[in-house]
């Protein structure tokens, strides 16, 4: 009931009010250019905060959404304004893994979409897909998403040369972000698997480092994960070296993805379950996350 969810929202503003009285100095108010002059253009995946995500506080940057962080006519407005009026120098695609755009099915959407919608995109039956197609914007797979964005976001150069152009990809299962030059190694169908293997791994080395230089201002969960890469670092990167060489992996599989590897098609390498093998290796928090929905037989 709309009522219900009056409520949890205006309960939900009374905490953010209590947060503001606790640390009003975090909360610009007054200032409409973002302090960073970032503009982040992500999915509307509710998974995705972005503010979150690298710990920005309100008033820090600008972020539009939508399904799939796809670069549309709409988006062109809102980022010329931001650029224009908001001094906005970076402009970032920040796409995500496990993304509903890559599932979405024409054929069953257009099964349930109205009639009086359907005769609005075409009247005719036989280019009816394709119109779909034109207007939702589906893809299958989110890496390459993210470069095609770039690529499309590449014409504001010509009337901004200094603006500049990347893309992110961020994982919803584990909550690591990836810059460009990492991610695009994925597309590489053999050894997909290890690439983010050792993506994680390095990663995780980058956490100790950083949790170290930043040691009086870690919590004790943090300070478990720097004690237990400290003891772990050398041998597991013995283990993780012997492991590349020896066309194994480490990755812990679960049971619907094992699943899903029995159909080639669906996503576009082979696991060989039997080969698999999970060796005696303590990672301390790591949680390493299969990007199942990454393609590369169509590249
Ligand atoms: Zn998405």
């Amino acid at each position: 009931m709309l009522e219900d969810i009056e409520k949890l929202l205006i309960e939900g503003n009374f905490q953010f009010q209590s947060q503001i009285n606790k640390n009003p100095e975090i909360y610009s108010f007054d200032q409409r250019i973002p302090k960073y002059p970032i503009l982040f253009l992500t999915c509307m995946d509710p998974r995705i905060d972005v503010y979150q995500i690298f710990q920005f506080n309100p008033g820090d940057v600008f972020i539009l959404r939508n399904a799939g962080n796809i670069y549309t006519r709409d988006m062109m407005r809102s980022i010329l304004i931001a650029i224009y009026k908001y001094k906005i120098k970076y402009i970032i695609i920040l796409g995500h893994l496990d993304c509903g755009m890559t599932k979405m099915n024409l054929n069953e959407l257009r099964k349930k979409l109205p009639n009086k919608f359907l005769n609005r995109l075409s009247l005719n039956y036989s280019d009816l897909l394709s119109k779909l197609y034109d207007f939702f914007k589906p893809f299958d797979n989110e890496i390459r998403n993210i470069i095609e964005q770039i690529n499309d976001l590449q014409e504001l150069k010509a009337f901004f040369s200094d603006i500049e152009i990347t893309g992110m990809l961020y994982d919803t299962q584990t909550g690591w972000i990836f810059k460009s030059e990492d991610f695009r190694d994925l597309l590489i169908k053999e050894n997909h698997f290890k690439i983010y293997e050792g993506l994680i791994f390095e990663k995780n080395q980058k956490l100790s480092k950083f949790l170290k230089l930043n040691n009086n201002n870690i919590n004790e969960a943090s300070k478990e994960v720097v004690d237990k890469n400290q003891d772990d670092e050398l041998n597991l990167k013995e283990e993780i070296d012997s492991l590349k060489t020896e066309e194994r992996c480490i990755i812990s599989i679960r049971e619907d993805e094992l699943q899903k590897s029995d159909d080639k098609e669906n996503i576009g390498f082979q696991i060989k379950m039997p080969k698999i093998q999970v060796p005696k290796i303590n990672i301390p928090k790591l949680k390493i996350y299969i990007p199942n929905r990454v393609k590369v037989k169509d590249r």
